[in-house]
């Protein structure tokens, strides 16, 4: 069936000026704060690291709510995508439904952050210029009709930066300007780079397990900055797999989690590849 919704070419000309006057500044807080390091600091610093980009951007937004790897109680789904909004990646619906498109267009103009259009772009490049994380209504309903139904997810994809205001604040409380240069600049800085390298790095260099139609590949260095989300290739290959990382050398912080929280009652109905059965159909549903 074709595509009622037509999805535009992600480079267009649109140049959103004020993506790169923020993202600018952030790197400037991001360098600054390199000058005023305390232990303090770099313990708020790798808290909200984890929160933000582990449990929120890894575990909600990516395998629970883009691709539906494993279920949880509404008030779970709710917390991880709000810590997800932390990372300062866009909203919720926003970034599932780039990501969306990313798995259904992979390496077409129609991709997102295609690798196609260099290295540049892959990274960083696409969100300054075309269509970026900004996604038409009419798009986002067509891609993510699930996330469009929960009011609390349109909520915070329309005030996605309120809770890193929120951040700075409890930042500033405890710890003073540093600890906000630290835990909230330098750390979203951070965690926009380690995102970005799993759609840059993980199409471009690695090993590759699965011979998929894309360029998408393995890589520890990236599984080991995203907490497991640099097992692009098998990712690519079985994208709802809430498992990423295949066997136990390939260390996935966020599949242990997801197990820790199955123990806890807090994630069911787990979709995990199992490489010795070697085939799709071993998508299995965890009790
Ligand atoms: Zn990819
Ligand atoms: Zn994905």
């Amino acid at each position: 069936m074709q595509n009622v919704i037509e999805i535009s070419s992600a480079k267009s000309n649109k140049i959103h000026w004020n993506t790169i006057i923020a993202v600018s500044l952030f790197h400037i807080g991001a360098a600054a704060a390199l000058f005023t390091f305390s232990w303090q600091n770099l313990a708020a610093f790798v808290l909200l690291w984890w929160v933000a980009n582990s449990l929120g951007i890894g575990l909600g937004y990516h395998r629970l709510l883009t691709h539906r790897g494993f279920k949880t109680p509404k008030w779970v789904e709710f917390t991880l995508a709000f810590f997800g909004t932390m990372a300062l990646q866009s909203g919720p619906i926003s970034w599932v439904t780039t990501h969306r498109l990313h798995h259904a267009f992979t390496e077409t103009d129609k991709d997102p952050h295609s690798p196609e259009g260099g290295l540049w772009w892959a990274h960083i490049g696409w969100i300054f210029k075309g269509t970026a994380q900004i996604q038409p209504e009419a798009v986002m309903t067509r891609y993510s009709p699930d996330l469009m139904k929960e009011r609390p997810l349109r909520v915070m994809n329309d005030y996605y930066w309120l809770s890193s205001v929120l951040a700075g604040v409890v930042c500033f409380a405890i710890g003073g300007w540093t600890m906000v240069m630290w835990a909230v600049g330098l750390r979203t800085v951070i965690g926009w780079h380690t995102t970005w390298l799993v759609n840059s790095w993980t199409h471009t260099w690695g090993s590759r397990r699965f011979e998929t139609r894309d360029t998408s590949t393995n890589s520890f260095l990236i599984a080991a900055v995203t907490f497991g989300e640099g097992w692009h290739n098998n990712h690519h290959a079985y994208p709802r797999s809430a498992r990423h990382g295949l066997t136990w050398k390939e260390f996935d912080i966020n599949w242990i989690q997801i197990k820790a929280m199955e123990k806890l009652g807090l994630a069911t109905e787990i979709y995990a590849y199992d490489l010795n059965a070697k085939e799709e159909t071993t998508l299995r549903k965890a009790a």
